[in-house]
């Protein structure tokens, strides 16, 4: 039997535009949660730097810039927040506008064997601090070419690299590791550290998410290296994997193209 109630379509149409509508305004309303939480995170993390650096201007001017070593220790504390709040600034930027697709990749054929060694000269101070020992481990002794930008990469192993040795044993060993798999480079960043509880490990990716926040402050942490890691790897079609046993370390995975 056709249906022939003119009303019958009408109707469908109706239906399926308020689906879409309500899909619209539900996609608005978490947006709007997300931003407002985000706002709210920022601002929190903010205030920790500014309030101590405040903090200890003000002591200075009320007095202790007239003792020589009070006067000393105060300028670096203020200082080093400062500094935290400048980093913090930095990873911000960056973050949002990889969140919002801001940035443009450049993909280009890039040796990240070379890369690597780059990041372990610019670590080198951080990791000459903390007796760290880094190291590569790979079947061919350089020249791992892979499809990615060289810009962001270094970002990715900078970060992973950095909390190896940020959150590794005092004298710990940090391996970076590059292993062929069909078209794709497997890279992988190993520490021997204490590692991350079983609990953590699906949320450390989080913006500001830290297992340890003394720890990750006292460190310089900003708490969004490795949400950054995660966005730029999502950009590279990769995705960033983790691996730990507490007392035994944990390795950070990711595969890249290799370059044709
Ligand atoms: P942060 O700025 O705090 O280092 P990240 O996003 O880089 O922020 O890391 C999030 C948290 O994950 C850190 O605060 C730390 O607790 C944990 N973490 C990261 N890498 C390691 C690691 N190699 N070993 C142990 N814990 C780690």
């Amino acid at each position: 039997i056709k249906n022939n109630n003119p009303f019958k379509k009408l109707n469908d149409e109706i239906f399926v535009y308020v689906a879409r509508k309500q899909k619209e305004i539900e996609e608005l309303r978490r947006l709007e949660q997300f931003r407002r939480e985000f706002l709210a995170d920022v601002s929190h993390e903010l205030k920790t730097p500014i309030f101590a650096a405040q903090g200890f201007v003000h002591t200075l001017i009320d007095g202790a810039i007239d003792d020589e070593k009070v006067r000393d220790k105060f300028l670096a504390k203020a200082a080093k927040s400062l500094d935290g709040l400048d980093a913090l600034v930095k990873d911000l930027v960056a973050l949002s506008q990889l969140e919002t697709g801001e940035v443009k990749m450049h993909f280009e054929t890039v040796d990240i064997y070379q890369i690597t060694l780059d990041v372990f000269e610019q670590l080198e101070n951080t990791a000459h601090a903390r007796q760290a020992s880094l190291k590569i481990k790979s079947e061919q002794p350089g020249g791992i070419l892979v499809k990615a930008d060289p810009q962001r990469i270094t970002q990715v192993l900078t970060n992973l690299i950095e909390n190896a040795i940020k959150y590794g044993n005092n004298g710990g060993k940090v391996v970076v590791s590059f292993e062929e798999e069909k078209k794709q480079y497997i890279v992988q960043v190993r520490d021997n550290g204490p590692g991350i509880p079983p609990e953590h490990l699906n949320r450390i990716f989080e913006r500001f998410y830290r297992v340890d926040k003394s720890r990750s402050k006292e460190r310089g942490g900003t708490g969004l290296g490795l949400a950054i890691v995660k966005h730029i790897l999502n950009a590279h079609k990769s995705k960033i994997t983790v691996m730990s046993k507490p007392d035994k370390g944990t390795v950070f995975s990711f595969k890249l193209d290799k370059a044709d």
